[in-house]
């Protein structure tokens, strides 16, 4: 599921930068999830960022937006394929040669 942000947001802008999927932006009177970009943080890391930083606990989870893990990673790998690539040789180790 994508997560959403409700109306006891405080607007204290610390979990917008934390979102590795440029899911969160300023809405007209608080901060939005985009539905579409949240995976729930599934791909990047083990918890969603935007609920251990935020300091009023006001991210739950969106029940209008039920989703598999595999959904999410599969959202996670568009995200990706659509986002900037990074500079080739980081992060991920070893290059391919592993036999099939
Ligand atoms: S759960 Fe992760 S991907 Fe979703 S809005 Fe929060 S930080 Fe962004
Ligand atoms: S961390 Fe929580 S209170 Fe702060 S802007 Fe984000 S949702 Fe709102």
């Amino acid at each position: 599921m994508a997560l959403m942000i409700t109306d006891e947001c405080i607007n204290c802008d610390v979990c917008e930068p934390e979102c590795p999927n440029q899911a969160i932006s300023m809405g007209a009177e608080y901060y939005v999830i985009d539905p579409g970009r949240c995976t729930e943080c599934v791909g990047h890391f083990d918890e969603p960022q935007c609920v251990q930083v935020c300091p009023v606990a006001c991210i739950p989870l969106n029940p209008e937006h039920v989703e598999s893990r595999e959904q999410l990673l599969a959202k996670f790998e568009r995200l990706q394929g659509s986002a900037p690539a990074p500079a080739a040789g980081s992060a991920h180790g070893a290059p391919a040669d592993a036999s099939s």
